[in-house]
């Protein structure tokens, strides 16, 4: 009987828990792969490596390598490069890819959203909106808002952002998930007037929505990347499913 061998492209929570899924499944063997941008990250089941692999070419050569059956791409849905790394490079070896997106975020009653296309549009959209921002971007990108000295930005992130950040700023590094009241206590300490955020979607973060529709504040939401044309499924269930019935 062979054995499949499956490579996650992670650095999510949902590729944490696919990972789990599929370490149970018997014949599957998984190796997860993550960027290397987190300092200490929480380590799926099964193999691990970490670090980029050098684009498509990179990458293609480490799947042949490595002789990987299928991919699945479970990364954060604003990781747009390595997507297309993956779809280049499973088209090249001829091994199947599967995506696992989770659902954006959707509006509620009492909910006062302003979708942008980009962070520059984000930085843009502030104006009007009030002085104090909770800046909940990630690091990366965030020299966007560098230089808009007449606003003050509480700026979370996992590990400390290593571009320059705007003068008048607090930082608070923290990893979710987060609870609503703790959402509403920062918020209102820092007494903030807009919420900047990516529309990442899933649980683990969404409880600033929450927090911000009580407190009747706006959001600034940053809209996804455009998306691959690639097979692709919502939840870790359905994408192990898809590895159960894979040809072995
Ligand atoms: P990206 O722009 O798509 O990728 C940049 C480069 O990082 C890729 O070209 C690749 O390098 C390497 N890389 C990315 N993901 C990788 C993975 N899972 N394994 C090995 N190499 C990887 O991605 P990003 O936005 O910088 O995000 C990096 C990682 O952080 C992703 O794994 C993502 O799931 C996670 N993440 C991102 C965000 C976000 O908002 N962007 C939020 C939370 C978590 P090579 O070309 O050398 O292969």
């Amino acid at each position: 009987v062979t054995v499949l061998r499956v490579l996650i492209l992670g650095g999510t929570s949902e590729a944490r828990h696919l990972a789990g899924a599929l370490a149970l499944q018997t014949q599957v063997e998984v190796i997860s792969s993550l960027a290397g941008r987190v300092a200490a990250p929480l380590l799926p089941a099964g193999q691990v490596r970490i670090g980029g692999f050098g684009g498509a070419d990179g990458l293609a050569a480490w799947l042949s390598a490595h002789e990987v059956s299928a991919v699945i791409d479970a990364t954060h849905p604003f990781a747009a490069t390595i997507g297309r790394s993956a779809a280049v490079a499973t088209r090249h070896v001829g091994i199947p890819l599967l995506a696992l997106r989770r659902p954006g975020w959707t509006e509620h009653a009492g909910d006062d959203w302003r979708r942008v296309s980009s962070m520059a549009h984000a930085a843009a959209a502030l104006s009007g909106l009030g002085e104090r921002v909770f800046l909940t971007t990630g690091r990366k990108e965030v020299a966007t808002f560098a230089g808009m000295d007449e606003h003050w930005f509480l700026i979370r992130s996992v590990d400390l952002p290593d571009e320059p950040l705007p003068s008048r700023h607090e930082l608070v590094l923290a990893r979710g998930p987060f609870a609503i009241e703790d959402e509403i206590a920062l918020m209102q300490d820092h007494e903030i007037d807009v919420l900047v955020t990516k529309d990442s979607g899933g649980g683990m973060t969404s409880a600033k929505l929450d927090a911000a529709r009580e407190l009747r504040l706006p959001v600034v939401m940053i809209d996804r990347p455009g998306q691959l044309d690639v097979p692709w499924v919502h939840t870790v269930d359905a994408a192990a499913a898809w590895v159960r019935d894979l040809p072995h």
